[in-house]
């Protein structure tokens, strides 16, 4: 038996809020991020993870996420003027606290923290009967070890399907019946068709900030074992399958030609930006890029593929 005793659960604590905005009368101010424009690149995701992965365990330990807010502050949130140098001058004003003295670090230390901060940390792999303990990178590629994928940064894109929109996702292209894996562990909360998405899920983080949407999901045979409402789902699990469906409002009546996975991620730092007009999505073009190396191998049994190596997050709740 695998005995989860062996490892210790550590929640990560976001840094609490300074004035962002407010919403409301004096007497009754909520203050909360109200937009997340998330363009940080893949190789800036990359680099700072190296550094706090290498001094992870130390006196030293520099997080990412404080190195990234740093750059984000530095920048105005535009990483196509991100050098590595510059990182190294991100490690020493986070190490010494100058990074704390610019304008809008803090809102980059809590935007990005809302889309990164159950990415990378402290998770737990199966070595026989015991858990072995590891920290790094925690979250998967969409698609599962081995199948192709073809892509491009469309988010924002026109679609005319229901009303003009722009697109709040990423489609990744691929073969039906490819094994989609969660990006992030969480629980499933939507689950079954949905006009525009098709066989949709959609599964909340367990620190409750972030929504991701995976659709257009295959016509028979949809989700991955053990997919139900109110599940818990480790990431790299094997959430569903590829399809086409969506863009109708019946049920298993699908408008799609192309078949791939759209994925979305919607951030949520007030319940008011759940549905409706205050919805926040992030560009994830380039964490999916970030994530290519992280692929979760998959093997057959039964009728469904389950991951071959699962891996235990450390941040579940008890
Ligand atoms: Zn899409």
């Amino acid at each position: 038996m695998i005995k989860k005793i062996f490892c210790i659960i550590i929640v990560f604590l976001l840094i609490p809020a300074n004035v962002f905005a407010t919403d409301g009368g004096a007497e009754n101010e909520k203050k909360y991020i109200k937009w997340v424009d998330f363009d940080v690149s893949s190789s800036a995701l990359a680099d700072s993870a190296d550094i706090d992965i290498k001094t992870y365990g130390g006196d030293e330990h520099v997080g990412w996420i404080e190195l990234l807010a740093y750059l984000g502050a530095k920048y105005g949130g535009d990483f196509s003027r991100y050098k590595k140098s510059d990182i190294d001058a991100a490690v020493i004003a986070v190490r010494d606290g100058t990074a704390n003295e610019m304008k809008y670090y803090s809102y980059y230390l809590q935007a990005y923290g809302a889309v990164l901060s159950g990415m990378l940390g402290e998770y737990c792999v199966s070595d026989g009967d015991t858990l072995v303990k590891k920290y790094g990178i925690k979250a998967f590629f969409p698609f599962a070890k081995g199948y192709y994928y073809s892509e491009f940064d469309d988010f924002g894109t026109q679609r005319t399907y229901g009303y003009r929109r722009p697109h709040l996702g990423h489609d990744m292209m691929g073969s039906v019946g490819t094994p989609i894996v969660a990006v992030e562990s969480g629980y499933v909360e939507a689950l079954g068709w949905n006009q525009y998405g098709g066989w949709r899920v959609g599964i909340r983080s367990f620190d409750g900030k972030r929504y991701y949407y995976y659709a257009h999901l295959r016509a028979s045979h949809p989700y991955g074992a053990g997919i139900v409402e109110g599940a818990t789902v480790q990431a790299g699990q094997v959430i569903g399958y590829l399809g086409m469906t969506g863009y109708s409002t019946k049920e298993g009546v699908s408008n799609i030609t192309t078949p791939h996975l759209h994925i979305g991620m919607q951030l949520i730092f007030d319940k008011s930006q759940k549905d409706g007009v205050n919805q926040i999505w992030i560009d994830m073009y380039q964490i999916v890029k970030f994530l290519s190396s992280r692929r979760s191998a998959v093997e057959k049994r039964d009728g469904d593929y389950y991951a071959t190596s699962p891996i235990i997050d450390m941040d579940i709740p008890d």
